[in-house]
Parts: C-alpha cells; sequence; structure tokens
C-alpha cells in the first residue's frame, strides 16, 4: 500500500464553485466581494467574508489547508466518486492503526452493508451529507479486500460531498466521531454488572440489598430459599412480618435489631445471628453480616446483607454446650466424691489401726499364750494391708487438697541426704522382693528450706515406681547441689515409658500401664509433681521404652519470696 501524500484536489474548484457544501442541491450562490460593496454601508452590518475569499488572502492557500487537514484531530478521510480512498490525515491512521489498501472500496464496504447503511452512504455520493448512527467496526472482518492488522473501533461517520466542477460530486469526505474509549468502557461495565448478577445468582449465601430508603432490591435466590418466600413489596417496619424475622428466643425481631437496616443506617454488623420463620413453620437460624452502601460522592445508598444458615452449627454448639457442662458437673461431682469418701474412709481406718496396737500389745502382754504366734502373723499382716489402705486413701485425701487448693508447705531446713538414705531403708525389703537393688546417693550435704512429709512423699513416689516398674534391676538414687538448686535422680533399667505418654503421666489417674498386671490409682505422679511444683520446684522425666526411666526433681533451696508460696 503505497502511503499517499496530502494533496487538496478540491483546491482548484474552491474559486470558482464554492468550497465545502452541505448539500449539492441547496448550495448558496457565492457572493463577491463586489455585491457585499453594493449594500449601504451605514444599514446592514459587513457580512463574513466567504471562506473562499478569506483564503485568497492567505499567502499559500494549500499549504494552509493542508496544515488544516494534517492536524486536525478529527479522523478524516477523502474518497473518489467511484468510491476508492484518495486521502487520510494522520488522526484517521491513529485511530485505524494505518490507511485504508488501495483495493479498498467504500460502496463495497461489508460491513457497512450488514449494518443496513449502503444506501446512506449512496446518499452521500448522490450528493447528501449524512451521518450514520454509532457503529462497531472492524476493518479485519472485511471481505472484499484483506486487512489483517488494523483496530476495530467505535464510529459515527459523516459523509460529506465535495463539488467538482459542473456541480457533480467530485469526492466524498468522512469525518469520524470516535467513541470507541467510551464504548469499550461500557461494555466493560456491562460485562462487571453481568458478572456480579451472576455471582449474586449463583451465590450460596442469602444476599439481601436494600435501597436508602428501605426498599429490598435484591433478593436472591439463596435468601428466597433461606426464608421460603420471594422479595416482598414492602417499607422496612414490615420486614420483619413479611420475611418471618425473629430473634434467637422465637420472638419477632424488632426492627432496630435487625442486620440489613442497622446497615441502612450506616453501621457494620458482623456476625449478627437470628432466625427466620418460613411458610411451612420451619424456623431456621440465620448468621450474617451487612454493611452500608455508598454512592460514589458518599452519600447513604443502602445496605447489604450476606447471610448463611447455620441452623445445624447452632444445634451442634447447643450440644456441645450442654455436654461441657455435663462433663464439668460430672468432674465437680466426682471430686466432691473423692473428697467426703477419703475424708469417710480415713476414720474407720484410723479406729482400725488402734484396734490393732490393743491387739499388738495383748500379744506382747501373753507371748505364750497358744494364740499368740498366730495372732501375731495375723496383726502383720493386717498392719500391712492397712499401710496400703492408708496410702491409697491418703492419696485421695491430697488430690481433694490439691483440687481445693488446701496443699500447706510446712517448711523447715531439711538435709536432702539423710531423708534419702531413710527412704532407700525403708524400701530395701520391698525392692529386694522384686529383685531390684537399690544404689543410695554418695554423702553430699544438700539442705533446704522444705516440708519434710511432703518431700518424704516425693522421694517415696519415685522409690516405689521405679521399683514396681523397674523390672527387677539395679535403681540408681543420687542428690546434688547445683546453682542453689537440689537435683534428685531416680533412675530405673525397667519398662520405661512411650513417648506419647511422657506427659500424660502427670495428670489425674492417668496411667500407662494395663491394670492387670500393675495395681495403682494413677495419683502417685500426679501429687509428687503438684508437691514439687508448691515448693517452686520442677518434675521431668526421660525415658526409653524397654531402656528404663530417669525422673529428675528440681528443688530451690529457699523458696523465692517473690512467688506466692503455699507454705505462707
Ligand atoms: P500409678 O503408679 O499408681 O499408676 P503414678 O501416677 O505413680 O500412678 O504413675 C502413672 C503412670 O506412669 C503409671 O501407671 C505408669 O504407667 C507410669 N510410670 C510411673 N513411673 C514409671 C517408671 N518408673 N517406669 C515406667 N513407667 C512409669
Amino acid at each position: 500500500m503505497a502511503p499517499r501524500l496530502l494533496r487538496a484536489p478540491w483546491v482548484p474548484h474552491i474559486q470558482g464553485t464554492g468550497d465545502v457544501v452541505r448539500a449539492m442541491g441547496k448550495k448558496q450562490p457565492a457572493k463577491t466581494s463586489a455585491a457585499r460593496d453594493s449594500r449601504p454601508a451605514q444599514a446592514k452590518p459587513p457580512l463574513p467574508k466567504s471562506l473562499r475569499a478569506q483564503l485568497a488572502e492567505v499567502a499559500d492557500p494549500l499549504l494552509f489547508l493542508e496544515g488544516l487537514f494534517t492536524h486536525s484531530p478529527v479522523p478524516y478521510s477523502v474518497f473518489t466518486a467511484d468510491g476508492r480512498c484518495l486521502l487520510t490525515n494522520p488522526a484517521y491512521r491513529a485511530m485505524f492503526g494505518r490507511e485504508p489498501p488501495p483495493d479498498y472500496n467504500v460502496l463495497q464496504d461489508e460491513i457497512a452493508e450488514s449494518q443496513g447503511l449502503t444506501g446512506l452512504i449512496r446518499r452521500a455520493f448522490a450528493g447528501e451529507t449524512v451521518t450514520t448512527p454509532t457503529i462497531w467496526y472492524d476493518p479485519k472482518e472485511l471481505t472484499h479486500i484483506n486487512v489483517s492488522d488494523a483496530n476495530r473501533v467505535a464510529i459515527s461517520c459523516t459523509f460529506f460531498p465535495l463539488a467538482s466542477p459542473g456541480g457533480r460530486v467530485g469526492h466524498v469526505a468522512i469525518a469520524y466521531k470516535d467513541v470507541t474509549g467510551e464504548l469499550l468502557a461500557q461494555e466493560r461495565a456491562e460485562h462487571e454488572r453481568d458478572l456480579l448478577r451472576a455471582l449474586i445468582e449463583q451465590s450460596g449465601d442469602g444476599i439481601i440489598v436494600s435501597d436508602a430508603a428501605g426498599v429490598v432490591r435484591i433478593f436472591n435466590p439463596a435468601a428466597e430459599r433461606q426464608h421460603g418466600v420471594v422479595r416482598q413489596e414492602v417499607s422496612a417496619p414490615d420486614w420483619s412480618a413479611a420475611y418471618g424475622l425473629l430473634d434467637l428466643e422465637g420472638r419477632p425481631l424488632p426492627l432496630a435489631e435487625t442486620p440489613l437496616y442497622r446497615a441502612v443506617n450506616g453501621e457494620q454488623v458482623t456476625n449478627a445471628r437470628w432466625q427466620v420463620r418460613r411458610p411451612d413453620g420451619e424456623v431456621r437460624t440465620l448468621e450474617g453480616t451487612a454493611a452500608p452502601l455508598r454512592t460514589s460522592a458518599h452519600a447513604p445508598a443502602g445496605g447489604v446483607l450476606v447471610a448463611r444458615d447455620v441452623t445445624e452449627q447452632r444445634r451442634m454448639e447447643d450440644e456441645q454446650r450442654r455436654m461441657a457442662a455435663e462433663l464439668h458437673d460430672a468432674v465437680r461431682a466426682r471430686d466432691e466424691f473423692l473428697s467426703i469418701a477419703s475424708h469417710e474412709l480415713k476414720s474407720p481406718l484410723t479406729s482400725l489401726s488402734l484396734r490393732l496396737q490393743v491387739l499388738e500389745r495383748q500379744i506382747a502382754e501373753a507371748p505364750d499364750s497358744p494364740l499368740a504366734s498366730s495372732a501375731r502373723r495375723y496383726v502383720e499382716t493386717g498392719r500391712k494391708q492397712l499401710k496400703r489402705l492408708s496410702a491409697l486413701v491418703g492419696d485421695l485425701l491430697d488430690v481433694s487438697r490439691i483440687q481445693a487448693g488446701r496443699l500447706k508447705l510446712e517448711r523447715e531446713p531439711i538435709d536432702l541426704g539423710p531423708l534419702v538414705q531413710e527412704v532407700v531403708h525403708r524400701h530395701a525389703p520391698e525392692a529386694e522382693r522384686a529383685g531390684s537393688r537399690l544404689v543410695p546417693p554418695q554423702d553430699a550435704e544438700v539442705v533446704g528450706m522444705w516440708d519434710r512429709m511432703r518431700i518424704e512423699q516425693v522421694v517415696t513416689n519415685l522409690v516405689d515406681n521405679a521399683i514396681k516398674y523397674g523390672a527387677g534391676k539395679p535403681i540408681m538414687i543420687q542428690i546434688e547441689k547445683k546453682h542453689r538448686r537440689a537435683i534428685l535422680t531416680v533412675r530405673d533399667q525397667g519398662i520405661g515409658i512411650e513417648p506419647q505418654n511422657l506427659e500424660r503421666i502427670f495428670e489425674r489417674f492417668e496411667r500407662a500401664v494395663s491394670g492387670r498386671h500393675y495395681g495403682g490409682l494413677g495419683l502417685g505422679l500426679y501429687i509428687t509433681r503438684q508437691v514439687v511444683e508448691a515448693h517452686g520446684g520442677s518434675l521431668r522425666v526421660e525415658s526409653a521404652v524397654g531402656e528404663g526411666s530417669t525422673f529428675t526433681v528440681e528443688l530451690p533451696l529457699e523458696p523465692d519470696r517473690a512467688l506466692p508460696d503455699p507454705g505462707r
């Protein structure tokens, strides 16, 4: 396609036939300056000079018109009377991205034809000025020529004929109004509106939009399903009745509490809950978020509500709450029972113990009586059982004391070495029966301010467990002093503890062994840790299954003055 230079075909005719005409038939005769001059100067104001006369004053009219045409922001093209393109200006080429190919013929334009514009164009070529409606025009859709690289534009075209000598239409010029930007924006807006509409229609959440006057404008299908009704033509005060709105207790929902109404009044509402009674009588719980709507100028424009049906979720929450309350009651009942039972069990045990003492004394007074030797054996067994029973009841009592925050410490200076030696000594027979050897600590002076009975209980519990779960292997007990803390370790080489149970065993009634093989209530470690912590210390365990366990107690030598102390 050879670039066409700007020529001005009409210039030779300007002086002869007038310039651009509106309609060839209605051409006004050109007024000569002589004719104007013949009118009385004072009677009428001077008429404006004709374009031709004005151009005559310009040194180089061709250059002048060429500049006008070239720099006009309006896209122009000029066609010959047989429909071929003669000229385009830069604005035209910027709009289409190119000029028409040499074989393009506006009278054969298929796009114009498909839009029903051919007749209009022909009228222009017959001498009329015509303007087309706005159309989308894509040169790539032309079929009488092949155009592969041109812009699709939205244009309205004004065709105006240019006269040639003799009054015929010599050329037809087209001025284009380019509204591509506006139409594209409109198309985009329509597309967005379609998307939004689809979103609202398809949404699983109920979407309700009210305008500023409280008239519901959008009530999507999900909202219809939730309420069992379609959009109602009612004002805000009637929403409650029209849509069956209820509060969570089943009373009609007051307008001021209705989330959408609150949003219409400028409030942001999050996770509100209310109920709806559908026409079929079913009551559902909805949960939703509502927000005020504003115009682009920030004026109130209503509100939007997005709501979900949470009936099942609410049912489950109620059930969970009920179960948690039941559990709480059950735990309290158990603790109360433990507290009462342990106290009740203690008194007969005390009296049984006193009676055994009396019996022991009587046996001692008559050592040679025929029943004395067998009675002595029974008393001995009775003592052992009584001790075991007292220990169990003692544990239960301790648990209820700890639960009630009544664990009191009687602190006094205690040397841990002799205390541990004593416990080891007392457990030696039991360890021997289990086949384990107790290896006591080296002599070391570790003196701290502790509750003697409670620290003895700690050492006893750990040594008891080491014998019970120690699989008949040696048990090492060590003490040392480090950074103003006493460190006691009890190490066995027994069954060990699985990693997932390492923390659990310090809880109440938690055990990591079967009750069939090992007796116990699962309270010893719980009480031990509570006692150690009451002293401001810590208890931890390291263990490997089949290799053994090491329990480590760390106790500050002095109570930390900054912390509350159960002993004070
Ligand atoms: P009990 O010994 O009465 O079950 P404890 O509170 O003393 O209660 O111990 C809790 C659980 O911790 C035991 O049931 C046992 O599974 C585990 N356990 C405690 N000490 C040891 C140990 N030295 N070796 C292996 N397991 C132990």
